[in-house]
């Protein structure tokens, strides 16, 4: 790596002649478990921690239903007697409404993650939001998270009138091929804290990880006297 670039979840910082700038680098691997500072500063509205005063933790699953991986979920958290929240992906609920079903049935709760999973940043705004509504079209929710994190200003201003916008204050990394179990579970055992909201992925490339840290996180949890709810 060039010694005057730092890669930090999405942002590019280059050093010139003593000023720092910020550039977009959409493609970056590289991940942060805890969001940064800037990242956080170009969301300010968005919802990143609740309660800090509260010992609390909010465990949300992105990109489901997915057969075999969202049942597997919802049995976790039903043994565990606990709520949590899906952001799911329209298309996958027209292809899964059993499954989607199955998550109000056991009243968990649901947000809006695009019809087809667009990138913010890559999307005109108009085409953004109207994937937005042909997912409202399945999902009866006021939350709303942009996949990959990633939203243009304007699309954030439009969005924010309709929607509470949930970011996240502990990524677990289980969807990241360069994470293993071990690490993913040490990712959010490390992280978690009061109000923390935590990503964790219902998809078939996160499995692995996610098989193996979800039970063994929400026991840790639990024995240090966490409560986890819905959002
Ligand atoms: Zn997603």
């Amino acid at each position: 790596m060039h010694p005057h670039k730092v890669n930090c979840f999405g942002l590019l910082f280059t050093k010139n002649r003593g000023v720092f700038y910020i550039l977009i680098d959409d493609r970056n691997h590289v991940y942060l478990v805890r969001p940064s500072y800037f990242l956080k500063k170009m969301y300010p509205s968005a919802v990143w921690r609740k309660d800090a005063s509260v010992k609390k933790l909010y465990l949300t699953f992105d990109d489901g239903p997915v057969p075999d991986i969202t049942p597997w979920v919802l049995d976790v958290l039903k043994q565990y007697k606990i709520k949590a929240t899906f952001f799911c992906v329209g298309d996958n609920i027209q292809k899964h409404p059993d499954i989607y079903n199955r998550i109000l049935t056991e009243k968990h709760r649901t947000g809006n993650h695009t019809f087809h999973h667009l990138n913010g940043w890559n999307t005109d705004t108009n085409k953004y939001l109207d994937n937005i509504s042909k997912c409202a079209e399945v999902v009866n929710s006021n939350l709303f998270r942009p996949p990959y994190g990633k939203l243009k200003q304007t699309q954030l201003k439009r969005i924010g009138k309709d929607y509470s916008i949930v970011m996240w204050d502990v990524l677990s990394g289980d969807y990241d091929k360069n994470t293993n179990p071990e690490k993913c579970l040490n990712n959010v055992v490390q992280a978690a804290r009061n109000g923390s909201v935590i990503v964790f992925h219902d998809s078939v490339k996160s499995f692995k990880n996610l098989e193996y840290t979800l039970p063994r996180f929400i026991e840790y949890a639990q024995r240090q006297g966490f409560e986890f709810e819905a959002l």
